[in-house]
């Protein structure tokens, strides 16, 4: 007995053992201490454990012997006892019924262990938890986090004020539902992928709504949320705001992207420029060398023969160098007009043109051109009077005459259809020349462009690039149908009266 006593006594739980009416039969040190510790009443055999236990603990104390008596369980409870000092001391109590042979109960023995100490580690870790939840609820910076599908489960005060959403009106709701907008959805798509693969995301940029309708941009880091079985079971999100910024960085971005194109649009006029360049001269040197040529030897010959030339030749040789002459001072007014155009010099200077004796005028001094060699066969309908640029019109019609005439070697005749119609007067030049390459169509309104098969006939390349600035000018528009061998139809579109 004495040996059962030590151990009673070395043992770090408090033991008491009371007969089936509560009468107490034995207990060791512990509980003497345990007793001490919480009352003035002091333990002794014989006494009934419900008179040393404090008047609120008493009826629960009856109620525990008599549910064992009945059903012969252990029973659990918990008391917390204030110490005459003024300290806690909270208890885990367990009642637990010891049997004879026939299942009678001959004891009740009530082993109590003082938690007191993990009691308070408990309530100082609720109260970190406390204070921790508090700090996460007031700081500055956005925090929240959702579950695994994707609903709000915690919404600090920050991602309130910054989206407007109360904390009630984001609980229990998907995070897609009520702040992503379907545009942005990938995002959060992305991001939960990998969060479910338990990878964090770090450094985000993440859209989401306002209630007031508008945007607020958060550089977003994800954690993942873990149960106690290393399974995910949703994430933490912190970020901070960074809407000002991101719509400081897409302004200095668009800023970036204009400064870029207008450079790449000043360096292609510059490249633009520089090819131009290269062909004028390299038609300037072709284009003037011929006549210049034929000048200097027909003036030569005049020199050299001056005294037995006759008047025939004479005349023969003047009207040669009377030609050139015309023909360069013709290029030199194609470059001129172009380069006028180029600087934006060109201006518009309407008046009323009588259209029959416009077109009249122009098939005239087109047919002095070439000598009348060649027909210009005229179709009008009703021509009647329009307001246009005359001195644009003029060089639209000739050019394209004398392009057609030019570029129809042994042909007899050009046609010029006019059509004036109720809002717009159609020009038609179409002659049965050698027609133009498909691969050259969309180059020839092109200055100082010639196709590759009029080497020998004369040309500078901007009678239908001043063509096109002019209809342009006029607002109106200019189409070509060709085919190699069978001939061009030029059609100019003019509106009848110009709208400024
Ligand atoms: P140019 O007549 O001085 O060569 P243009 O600018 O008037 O220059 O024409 C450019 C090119 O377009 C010509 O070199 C020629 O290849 C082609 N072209 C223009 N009109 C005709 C036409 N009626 N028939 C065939 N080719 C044409």
């Amino acid at each position: 007995m004495d040996v059962l006593n030590d151990i009673l006594d070395n043992l770090n739980d408090s033991v008491i053992v009371v007969d089936p009416r509560g009468q107490i039969l034995l207990f060791n040190n512990e509980a003497q201490r345990i007793q001490r510790s919480i009352s003035e009443t002091p333990l002794r055999k014989g006494d009934y454990f419900s008179e040393i236990v404090s008047d609120a603990r008493r009826p629960i104390v009856n109620d525990i012997f008599k549910t064992i008596k009945r059903q012969k369980k252990p029973i659990k409870s918990f008391a917390d006892y204030t110490t005459p000092f003024g300290t806690s001391v909270f208890l885990e109590i367990n009642f637990a019924p010891v049997l004879g042979d026939k299942r009678e109960l001959k004891y009740i023995s009530i082993i109590a262990q003082d938690i007191t100490n993990r009691k308070l580690f408990e309530k100082k870790l609720r109260a970190t938890a406390a204070d921790f939840s508090n700090l996460l609820q007031q700081a500055h910076a956005v925090i929240f986090s959702v579950d695994s599908r994707g609903y709000v489960v915690d919404w600090n005060n920050f991602c309130a004020q910054l989206t407007g959403f109360s904390k009630d009106e984001v609980l229990s709701h998907r995070l897609r539902d009520v702040l992503i907008s379907d545009t942005n959805d990938h995002i959060f798509t992305d991001l939960m992928e990998s969060i479910l693969r338990n990878e964090a995301v770090g450094n985000c940029e993440f859209p989401m709504l306002t209630k007031a309708g508008g945007e607020v941009i958060v550089m977003l880091s994800a954690t993942p949320r873990t149960n106690a079985n290393g399974h995910v079971i949703g994430a933490t999100m912190v970020g901070q705001d960074i809407t000002e910024l991101s719509v400081y960085r897409k302004a200095l971005e668009q800023q970036v992207q204009n400064q870029t194109a207008e450079l790449e649009q000043v360096l292609r006029k510059e490249k633009e420029a520089v090819e131009l360049k290269s062909r004028f001269v390299s038609i300037a040197s072709h284009e003037f060398r011929s006549p210049l040529s034929s000048i200097d030897y027909a003036a030569n010959f005049i020199k050299q023969h001056a005294a037995t030339i006759g008047k025939k030749k004479l005349n023969e040789k003047v009207e040669v160098i009377e030609k050139h002459v015309n023909y360069m001072s013709h290029l030199l007014e194609d470059v001129l007009n172009y380069s006028k155009n180029e600087a934006g010099k060109i201006r518009i200077v309407p008046s009323k043109i009588d259209l029959e004796q416009f077109i009249k005028g122009v098939v005239e001094e087109v047919g002095c051109l070439y000598k009348h060699s060649r027909h210009i066969c005229v179709s009008t309908n009703n021509l009647g009077t329009i307001e246009s640029d005359e001195k644009l019109l003029r060089n639209i019609v000739i050019n394209l005459l004398t392009n057609a005439i030019k570029f129809s070697p042994g042909k007899d005749e050009v046609l010029l259809n006019v059509l004036d119609q109720l809002s717009c007067v159609t020009i038609e030049v179409i002659d049965e020349g050698i027609g133009i390459p498909q691969s050259e169509i969309d180059m020839i309104f092109e200055p100082f462009v010639r196709g590759k098969a009029v080497d020998s006939v004369p040309g500078t390349g901007l009678g239908l690039s001043i063509v096109k600035k002019a209809v342009d000018l006029l607002q109106g528009t200019i189409t070509v149908k060709s085919k190699p061998g069978k001939g061009s139809a030029f059609k100019v579109t003019i509106p009848r009266k110009r709208i400024i």
